[in-house]
């Protein structure tokens, strides 16, 4: 087959907000090959599945999304099933020798090839195209910018922090900041397209910069894109503790486009665990910084991961952590159990958890920080924000749904709003909503008029 031109794709994307970005990158390079980006299996002539591949329960989720995929390879129309992401970049040999269903497996940071493997595995090839070495930034000329008022910036790739548990920088390499520049012309392509919201992600957003070597840092990009005009949000995600600094928290609260939210991954509190995840820090360090925050900017949101069932965490260390998420009084926390990873340094430590005691661990510290959680958004109960919509005629009842700054896309919640069809609802739009009740992690909200 020589011409590839309206083949229709189908992209399935796992994992993070990063591989979301290059997935559009993706998608966005192969619309501009003439190829047909679509959204049903049934009608897909190739299908792409962009994996996760840095825990095992992602790794298994990859799988099995894979295998179900097959089946339209096999009753379908689909020619061609192609795996990409982090799985394929970490285990390219693996997922071709025992998945016969794959026809290639693609590496990360490898938006600009598809078209080439494609109308290569449409001729029958099998193919392999990974770049064992990822030290490359993601070819970002061309991305399919879904018409969501709220979109991701990846401004760095990779990691050089090495934690113990973390197999991120054997699969996506050395940290590497785009440019200033490139950012600025991304951020502005975005907001010619309807993007109010600006999520800034990478490994770790408060290193940004300290590979280009020329000044540039998250202060200095952040200033940059405070100059878009239409940019009503910017919201930093994935700033680890030790990088925080007076200066960014000046930053912000200078500025009130920057959300007052902030996504900083504590991990743990332990002195003990944290040294043996290489990580800076201990709990008390951590609650100074959070007090800190807090007297800086009083209205922040503050979202952490924390991982139970270290290697080694005996009764006590995880007893330090119960009374450090009881202290923080985190408005979001994602929790996850520790996950064997080999390359990792963790990987050999001894007294490894079991699963039942990993298990028992996460159900405690889960039920701990729902209920803070609920605590906090039961205290915002008739106060009125900001909320930046969403979808408008929603299910149940609601006319439409929106966000908080107090919100991240797609991990916090939302506010669902009952509006008597007020014109002024539109995707895109800022209205003033008075919190009338909560739900779990939603808000149920009334226009303020
Ligand atoms: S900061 Fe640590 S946990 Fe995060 S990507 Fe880097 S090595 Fe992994």
């Amino acid at each position: 087959m020589n011409q590839i031109q309206n083949i229709k794709i189908l992209m399935v994307t796992l994992g993070c907000a990063k591989n979301t970005v290059e997935s559009e990158y993706i998608e966005g390079y192969l619309k501009n090959k003439n190829l047909k980006i679509i959204s049903e299996p049934q009608d897909a002539d190739v299908i792409i599945v962009n994996t996760c591949g840095f825990i095992e329960i992602a790794k298994q989720e990859a799988i099995d999304t894979i295998l179900e995929l097959t089946e339209y390879k096999n009753n379908g129309r689909c020619k061609a099933l192609i795996a990409a992401g982090c799985l394929a970049q970490r285990y390219p040999d693996e997922l071709l020798k025992e998945m016969p269903e794959i026809d290639a497996v693609v590496g990360i940071l490898k938006a600009d090839v598809f078209d080439v493997v494609i109308k290569e595995v449409l001729n029958g090839k099998r193919i392999k195209n990974v770049d064992s070495n990822p030290s490359t930034i993601s070819p970002s000329e061309f991305r399919n910018i879904n018409k969501n008022p709220s979109a991701y910036l990846q401004i760095s790739d990779g990691c050089n922090n090495f934690c113990s548990f973390c197999a991120i920088p054997f699969i996506r390499g050395r940290y590497r900041s785009k440019s200033i520049e490139s950012l600025v012309n991304e951020a502005e392509t975005l907001v010619k397209n309807g993007v109010k919201e600006i999520c800034l992600i990478g490994q770790d957003i408060t290193k940004y910069g300290i590979d280009l070597n020329n000044g540039s840092n998250l202060i200095s990009l952040l200033n940059s894109l405070l100059k878009i005009p239409k940019i009503e949000w910017i919201r930093l995600l994935y700033l680890q503790p030790e990088g925080i600094s007076d200066e960014l928290i000046q930053s912000i609260t200078d500025n009130e486009k920057i959300c007052n939210y902030l996504d900083i991954p504590f991990q743990h509190a332990s002195p003990k665990i944290l040294k043996m995840m290489k990580r800076w820090g201990t709990g008390k360090d951590y609650l100074a910084l959070i007090s800190k925050l807090r007297k800086k900017i009083p209205d922040l949101a503050i979202r952490t991961s924390i991982i139970v069932g270290f290697p080694g965490e005996t009764e006590g260390d995880f007893k330090e952590l119960v009374s450090f998420i009881k202290e923080a009084e985190f408005d979001y926390a994602g929790i996850f159990q520790y996950s064997k990873e080999e390359d990792t340094a963790a990987a050999l430590y001894p007294n490894h958890t079991t699963a039942k005691l990993k298990q028992y661990r996460y159900d405690q510290i889960r039920a701990i920080a729902d209920s803070i959680s609920f605590k906090i958004n039961e205290s915002l109960i008739n106060k009125t924000f900001n909320v930046l919509i969403e979808k408008v005629s929603c299910e149940g009842g609601f006319d439409c749904e929106g966000r908080i700054f107090r919100q991240a896309p797609e991990v916090d919640g939302s506010v669902l709003i009952k509006s008597f069809k007020d014109k002024s609802l539109k995707i895109g739009n800022f209205v003033k909503i008075k919190i009338k009740s909560t739900e779990n992690y939603d808000f149920l909200g009334e226009i303020n008029a």
